[in-house]
C-alpha cells in the first residue's frame, strides 16, 4: 500500500472509486488494436503511462507522459468507466485501479514482464520500489563515496536507501520520527538513523553538524512542506542536491529562503523514479 493512496483519500478522491495503483497481473483479454501484450502475458501496472508519442516520451531524459492527465479524470480515455456496481458507474484510479481482481487498463498503462516473475513481489516495481530506487539513481545521480540523507523511511524511503547504496554512497543517514523504522532502514543500507525529536536543534543543523558541510544528496520521502525545507537546508551549500519524492498536497506552497539557492544548491522533483515504465 503506497503512501500516495492515503494522501488521495484525504485529498480529493471521487466516489465511488476503486483505488490501488501498485499491482501486477495476467492479461485476461485485449481490445481491438492492442499489439504489445496478449492474453496470458504477465504485466505490471503503470500509474504513469508511456504513450511513446508525446514530447516527454520522445525525450530520453523525461518520463512524465502527457497521458498521465487521464488519471485525473478517473475515467478511461474514451470518457467511460469500465466498472459498475448494481448498474451504477464506479470510478477508476490512477489509470490502474488495482484493488480489484479484474481491472481494465490502456495498453500504454501496462508493461510486460518475465513469465517466471513472482507477481506478489514484482508488484512493488510498479510504484514504491522503482520510485525510490530511481530517485537516487536517475534523478539525484548519487555518486560513489558520497553522503546521503533520506527523510521518511516508509517503503519508498527504504527503496531510496537501496538506490543510494547501489550507487556506492559511503554514508546514508535515515531520518524518521518513528524509531521502529530504523531496523529495516539499516537492513536496506542506512549507515545510521536519527529521530528529529531526539534533538533540541532543527534537524538541518544536526545534519550539517554530523557531516561537516551538509549532505551531498538529500531526499524528502514524506510529503511534508516543512520537511522539504529542512531537507533542502541540510544539503551542502554549493553541490548539494535535494530531491522531493514525497507527494505534497495540491496547492501547498514551500517556504524556502531564496538565498539558499545563491551558492548553487539544487532542488528538484522526481516521479516514478525517472523511469519510463514500459
Ligand atoms: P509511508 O507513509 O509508508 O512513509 C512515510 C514515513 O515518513 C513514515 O515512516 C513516517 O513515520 C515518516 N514521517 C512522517 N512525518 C515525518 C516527519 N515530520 N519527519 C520525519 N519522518 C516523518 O509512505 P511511502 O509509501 O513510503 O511514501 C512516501 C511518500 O512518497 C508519500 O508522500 C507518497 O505519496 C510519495 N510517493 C511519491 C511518488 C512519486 O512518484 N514521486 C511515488 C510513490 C509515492
Ligand atoms: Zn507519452
Amino acid at each position: 500500500l503506497c503512501g500516495t493512496e492515503m494522501k488521495v483519500l484525504e485529498d480529493k478522491a471521487l466516489y465511488p472509486i476503486i483505488m490501488g495503483h501498485e499491482g501486477a497481473g495476467i492479461v485476461e483479454s485485449v481490445g481491438e488494436g492492442v499489439s504489445t501484450v496478449k492474453p496470458g502475458d504477465k504485466v505490471i501496472t503503470l500509474f504513469l503511462p508511456q504513450c511513446g508519442e508525446c514530447a516527454s516520451c520522445l525525450n530520453s531524459e523525461d518520463n512524465f507522459c502527457i497521458q498521465f492527465k487521464q488519471s485525473q479524470t478517473s475515467l478511461m480515455s474514451d470518457g467511460t468507466s469500465r466498472f459498475t456496481c448494481k448498474g451504477k458507474p464506479v470510478y477508476h484510479f490512477a489509470n490502474t485501479s488495482t484493488f480489484s481482481e479484474y481491472t481494465v487498463l490502456s495498453e500504454i498503462s501496462v508493461a510486460k514482464i518475465d513469465a517466471v516473475a513472482p507477481l506478489e513481489k514484482v508488484c512493488l516495481i510498479s510504484c514504491g520500489f522503482s520510485t525510490g530506487y530511481g530517485a537516487a539513481i536517475n534523478t539525484a545521480k548519487v555518486t560513489p563515496g558520497s553522503t546521503c540523507a533520506v527523510f521518511g523511511l516508509g517503503g519508498v524511503g527504504l527503496s531510496v536507501i537501496m538506490g543510494c547504496k547501489a550507487a556506492g554512497a559511503a554514508r546514508i543517514i535515515g531520518v524518521d520520527i518513528n524509531k521502529d523504522k530504523f531496523e529495516k532502514a539499516k537492513e536496506a543500507g542506512a549507515t545510521e538513523c536519527i529521530n528529529p525529536r531526539d534533538f533540541k536543534k532543527p534537524i538541518q543543523e544536526v545534519l550539517v553538524d554530523m557531516t561537516g558541510a551538509g549532505v551531498e544528496f538529500c531526499f524528502e520521502v514524506i510529503g511534508n512542506p516543512e520537511m522539504v525545507a529542512a531537507a533542502f537546508a541540510s544539503c551542502h551549500e554549493s553541490h548539494g542536491v535535494c530531491v522531493i519524492v514525497g507527494l505534497l498536497k495540491f496547492g501547498v506552497q514551500l517556504n524556502i529562503s531564496g538565498w539558499l539557492f545563491f551558492s548553487g544548491r539544487t532542488l528538484k522533483g522526481s516521479v516514478y523514479g525517472g523511469w519510463k515504465g514500459r
